[in-house]
């Protein structure tokens, strides 16, 4: 390998939202930076979640170091429990995402045998020839930290996620001084966060959102209902303390949620006066104006309390009229199909629904273009590479640092697997890792590959034919008819006549072929060609089609 040459390789988060995770290289030492997941897009079908792909890392386990977590959000932690028990390295985060980390371990049974080291923000460690001192950074998320990684050929700062809110309700603000300090002293390479670089301005800071929630509190006429991330913890302190100042108790519905605010306020991270979190039981016979829910279901994922709430299935719990909904988080891309339809769901059940579209319940926890070309002022990077984002925003930051003085030829935008070579003087992409998506399905993890989503596309979108083809087990030759059912493809009544034909084509094709038709890998390939072709002519579809194959 060659000598002092620093790699920086994108595994995941860059072209894409989510499953952040970035691998530094430097000789014989390697740390990772974050390990998130990715919901799946709506062609994914019947996919829970994706993590990134981590074959580059398995050849080189020996030389992992760490894994660095900046904030406990999902697109940040939630590939640990599938590459841990793989990969087995220490992780280093704060205190809240230490917490975070392990409620999600233990969820999914991976906790024992985890090496999980905690660091407070702007404490310090050694990671091989790495040096990474975490700095505290104002997200949607408490504890939430950006990094300072000291390496042989020159300082190297990581956003995390973050923006420059003066008065978060939770955690500190963004950590400027250091940082420009820092910037005197020269910073080869930036790696900042992308997420909200389309937007103009500066992100509003939490407080609007308590000011949002207050007036809720004050004047919703029966039970309020607040849907968000489990993990957005400030906004669940929010919740408490503006339902305490209108003498509403605060009941957490979920397990996710009940676990975590269990695990926040034994940290430290969350506040409730005594007596303001009730249980479920304790509901019975209370004025409904005194009562407030907290619980997920924001991006209308089907197991969550809202849409069962919405869906009338929630066993202790149903909307009312009277009722006041607030959804206080942003639609992951992708999810907005679902998240509308409990919306109207909620609407038909005579709730009163507050969105971001309505009412300003939620502000993102990113920061738009002036905190973005602040932060590249302060720091004054050589380099520059924007994270986190949709390959627009990346190319949009890219663009933003470019008009404030960093020369073109120093910005940097890579996709997933691309390797970003430093040296003290230059950088450039030299190659590709493979870095494709893994496919998490209900229990098992990368079994589904892309010819399976093929198949799951084609299934629900133009159904099935099944062939059932009887041969004669001595002569080989066709017995009768073929057998034609079929599934999603069209209305077996109406198209009866077009099925029949379906199957005397098949019988000619088979006949014609003499006494071939025994020969399966002949009849396979004859037969779905031919009806590939007919049906396509017939009704523009393409159903799957399955022939097979019974001697008798
Ligand atoms: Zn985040
Ligand atoms: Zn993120």
């Amino acid at each position: 390998m060659t000598k002092s040459i620093l790699r920086i390789i994108p595994l995941g988060g860059l072209s894409e939202i989510g499953k952040n995770m970035m691998v530094m290289e430097y000789e014989d030492d390697i740390i990772i930076i974050d390990a998130g997941l990715m919901f799946p897009s709506e062609e994914m079908l019947g996919v829970d979640l994706v993590i990134p792909d981590i074959s580059y890392l398995l050849e080189k386990r020996e030389k992992i170091r760490g894994i660095v977590i900046t904030h406990g959000h999902e697109d940040h932690i939630g590939a640990l429990p599938y590459l841990l028990p793989q990969l087995n390295v220490p992780v280093y985060s704060t205190k809240l995402t230490h917490g975070l980390i392990s409620v999600k371990l233990k969820e999914r049974k991976a906790l024992s045998g985890a090496n999980l080291k905690v660091i407070p923000p702007g404490g310090q460690i050694t990671l091989g020839k790495f040096r990474v001192e975490f700095f505290p950074v104002c997200h949607s998320i408490p504890d939430a930290v950006g990094l300072i990684i000291q390496t042989p050929i020159g300082t190297i700062v990581h956003s995390g996620d973050f923006k420059l809110d003066y008065t978060p309700i939770s955690g500190r603000p963004t950590d400027l001084s250091r940082l420009a300090q820092l910037g005197r002293q020269g910073i080869l390479l930036l790696l900042s966060d992308s997420t909200y670089a389309e937007l103009p301005g500066y992100t509003p800071s939490e407080r609007v959102v308590g000011e949002a929630l207050d007036r809720i509190m004050a004047e919703a006429p029966g039970r309020v209902i607040i849907t968000t991330f489990s993990s957005l913890v400030s906004r669940i302190q929010q919740v408490i303390d503006s339902a305490s100042k209108y003498q509403r108790r605060v009941f957490v519905v979920g397990r996710s949620m009940n676990n975590i605010v269990r695990m926040a306020l034994e940290l430290g991270y969350l506040n409730a006066p005594d007596g303001i979190l009730g249980r479920l039981d304790e509901l019975k016979g209370m004025p409904h104006n005194k009562i407030a829910f907290v619980t997920t279901g924001s991006q209308g994922e089907p197991t969550s309390a809202l849409v069962r709430m919405a869906n009338r299935d929630h066993r202790q719990l149903h909307i009312v009229p009277g009722d006041t909904i607030a959804i206080s988080a942003t639609p992951v891309p992708g999810n907005e199909a679902l998240i509308a339809r409990t919306l109207d769901n909620l609407f038909k059940q005579g709730a009163q629904v507050l969105y971001s579209a309505v009412s300003q319940v939620h502000v993102h926890g990113h920061g738009s273009q002036e905190e973005l070309k602040l932060l590249l002022n302060i720091v004054k990077p050589k380099f520059f590479m924007p994270i986190h984002g949709e390959y627009r925003h990346l190319s949009l930051h890219a663009k933003l640092a470019q008009s404030i003085g960093t020369p073109k030829e120093n910005t940097f935008v890579l996709e997933d697997g691309d390797i970003l070579e430093l040296s003290p003087k230059s950088a450039k992409i030299t190659g590709k890792v493979t870095a494709s998506n893994v496919y998490v399905d209900g229990l098992s993890v990368g079994d589904i590959g892309t010819v399976v989503l093929r198949d799951r596309k084609m299934l629900s979108r133009d159904g099935i034919v099944v062939l059932i083809i009887a041969v004669n087990r001595q002569t080989g030759k066709l017995v009768g008819r073929p057998d034609v059912v079929s599934r999603g493809f069209v209305d077996t009544r109406e198209a009866k006549d077009m099925l029949d034909k379906s199957r005397d084509l098949v019988a000619r094709v088979l006949n014609r072929s003499g006494d071939r038709p025994a020969e399966w890998s002949f009849v396979y390939v004859k037969v779905r060609e031919t009806l590939n072709k007919f049906y396509y002519e017939q009704t523009k579809r393409r159903p799957m089609i399955l022939p097979f194959m019974v001697k008798v």
